[in-house]
């Protein structure tokens, strides 16, 4: 991961690569703030910029072996710890889930524990940091790296150590030549003192609205007015702002699966074309009419990557599945391509003030007689 791909921080971004810069970078540092504000990520983007062959300015190249390797999170010379569960494997170590933490860090970067330990355990169980796992640490640091200047060991949510955490003592005062350790935490009160007065603290700030707003709208489709709102409500949280705009993702998978439904058979759940029209001119606002259009094209983009690219590189959830499969089906590219250009037209008349129920309207017939033609069956 490089600095650049990360939210804001740029002088939290700016003071590490100067540390390296000065030939002063702490051999233990603890990157403390609150969920959602992207430390994690800027300890992985650290650890890559340490060990990167061919660093510019103000960040790593992301192209020589080792960034290569960091971005995959398989760099051996980086080590990741980390709350584990011990539903499936008895004295679990971190390592022992590694396929799962590479797969849920590109997921969500920003993903708080709670997130992350869902994602590995069917039962309700709390994810700790074991004394098993401290020896590990320590036994890992008596190898020499293998391919680059630094060993990096990332320790994410240093509060899930617990008294445990008195066996690294050592290691973090006074670890082995060009190691260093980067704990990440969101809450210095449930961290042991002995640790806390090893390291060296580095406070990541809340991120700022108006960085929200413009990752909202720039990375993840979410129309102007919603981005505002979810800023408001999340306090500089990004991973909870995802999870709002996920939750706007879902409504607009629901209304527009019913709008294709009822383009299709006349009517669904006694809902006409009409009715369906006025009920989003009537609940919805220009603004979230504009991102339901803008789902239908993220929708039939996908439907095109699920032809030529195939399932695995598809966003889509089980229904959405269905439905592009049949898509793909049932209707030509040409068809396709016609439905994408009336959405896009639909979209670009919506912003100048067109009337929202016959525009709807207009696009449900236009929708209603593809469809037809086509014959796709919807479930
Ligand atoms: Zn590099």
């Amino acid at each position: 991961m490089k600095f650049s791909s990360i939210i804001g921080q740029e002088s939290l971004k700016q003071q590490l690569v100067q540390s390296v810069a000065n030939k002063r970078v702490p051999h233990a540092i603890m990157l403390l703030g609150r969920e959602g504000s992207g430390h994690l990520s800027l300890a992985v983007a650290f650890a890559q910029y340490l060990n990167c062959e061919n660093k510019i300015e103000y960040d790593s190249c992301g192209e020589c072996s080792s960034c290569v390797k960091s971005q995959k999170l398989i760099h051996p010379d980086i080590h990741f710890v980390y709350p584990v569960t011990s539903t499936k494997i008895k004295k679990p170590k971190s390592a022992d889930f590694i396929q799962e933490w590479r797969k849920e860090f590109a997921n969500n970067p920003y993903q708080n524990v709670q997130d992350w330990v869902e994602a590995i355990e069917s039962d309700n169980k709390q994810g700790n940091i074991s004394a098993d796992e401290c020896r590990e640490i320590i036994r890992m640091l008596n190898f020499k790296t293998f391919e680059s200047v630094y060993k990096v060991v990332i320790i994410w949510m240093p509060e899930l150590l617990g008294k445990e955490g008195n066996i690294l003592l050592k290691s973090l005062e006074e670890p082995p030549d060009n190691t260093i350790f980067i704990l990440v935490a969101n809450n210095e009160e449930q961290i042991l003192n002995t640790i806390l007065s090893r390291v060296q603290i580095v406070k990541v700030p809340r991120l700022k609205d108006s960085e929200i707003i413009y990752q909202l709208e720039t990375k993840e489709a979410v129309g102007t007015k919603e981005a505002h709102a979810i800023a408001r409500q999340v306090d500089g949280n990004f991973n909870e702002a995802l999870k709002l705009a996920k939750n706007l993702e879902d409504d607009n998978e629901k209304l527009y699966l019913l709008f294709l439904r009822i383009c299709l058979k006349g009517s669904h759940e006694g809902k006409s074309l009409i009715d369906f029209c006025e009920k989003v001119n009537v609940d919805l606002g220009r603004e979230n009419m504009k991102g339901l259009l803008r789902y239908g094209l993220d929708l039939m983009r996908e439907v095109f990557v699920l032809e030529h690219i195939g399932e695995a590189k598809a966003r889509l959830t089980e229904n959405e599945l269905k439905l592009a499969q049949y898509m793909n089906q049932r209707l030509s590219f040409q068809s396709k391509e016609e439905i994408i250009k009336r959405l896009e037209e639909s979209c670009f008349y919506l912003e100048r003030n067109a009337n929202p129920k016959i525009l709807f309207m207009n696009l449900g017939i236009f929708l209603s007689h593809l469809l037809k033609r086509n014959e796709v069956v919807l479930t």
